[in-house]
């Protein structure tokens, strides 16, 4: 009986926790998006604390001007005006985007993602996974399973990384997503990105570069915390034409963003 009343439980806390993601892909969410909201505000604060803030105004004007061309995109509840952007000095190649709406740049991803629409992909992704709750997400499944967040903070590669996630591994929004949050982020990445007037061919661009750069000195960061598989490019590719489209039509009523530093 005992045994029958707990199955019960579970199916209605199942039932209840059940969300669809943007993508229609069905989710687990046990926590509450203000809660989330509260801990990404937390992680945000003590990156901001432990991080030096970049002092060259040509990138930081240069993420601000993507970031608000972005956010002006998405629908509610996501009010443009509540996103925090931060580019920090730092030579790491990584981004991220926590929940509650705060946007993190290093500098040195700037080397990688040469220019506005490649930038615009990245941060597209980073803000995806943050609407599409993704945070939310990987909480629940470790609260579900019993396991403490921080548990995966060793199974990271870089050692950039390994302190990046240390400030934020804590509240569980700093690791690795999974191969599904990945391909949701990239594919609702490129549609904002369109919407907002970047050249969607920027993101095949952008994931070309970072292979490139991981050939070169060792994995970026960023591919540490967006584990990237052999399928993205594919992936990327199947949904150009939709994005092209959004792409002209965004063009067509004027958004032409104009970010890109002054060489
Ligand atoms: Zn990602």
């Amino acid at each position: 009986m005992f045994a029958r009343s707990a199955l019960l439980v579970v199916a209605a806390l199942a039932l209840a926790a059940c969300a669809a993601s943007p993508t229609g892909r069905t989710q687990l969410i046990l926590i509450s998006d203000s809660e989330v909201n509260r801990m990404g505000g937390q992680a945000w604060q003590q990156m901001n604390a432990e991080l030096e803030p970049s002092r060259d105004r040509a990138k930081v004007n240069m993420v601000n001007c993507i970031t608000e061309a972005l956010v002006v995109q998405l629908d509610e509840p996501h009010a443009p005006e509540v996103w925090e952007v931060t580019v920090f000095a730092d030579d790491m190649i990584n981004a991220f985007a926590l929940p509650g709406g705060y946007i993190g740049v290093f500098e040195g991803l700037m080397n990688v993602a040469e220019d506005q629409d490649q930038l615009a992909a990245v941060i597209g992704h980073e803000i995806a996974h943050v609407t599409a709750r993704h945070g939310a997400e990987r909480i629940s499944r470790h609260q579900a399973t019993g396991f403490a967040v921080n548990v995966l903070g060793g199974a990271t590669g870089s050692q950039q990384t390994a302190a990046l996630l240390g400030l934020g591994a804590q509240v569980g929004l700093l690791l690795p997503f999974g191969r599904a949050q990945e391909t949701e982020a990239d594919l609702l990445g490129l549609d904002y990105m369109a919407r907002a007037g970047f050249n969607p061919a920027g993101a095949v661009k952008l994931w070309n570069n970072m292979a490139q750069a991981s050939g070169r000195g060792g994995p970026p960061a960023f591919l540490s915390t967006h584990p990237t598989s052999d399928s993205r490019i594919r992936d990327l590719n199947n949904r150009m034409p939709r994005a092209m489209e959004l792409y002209r039509e965004a063009q067509a009523r004027g958004l032409r963003p104009a970010c890109d530093m002054p060489r």
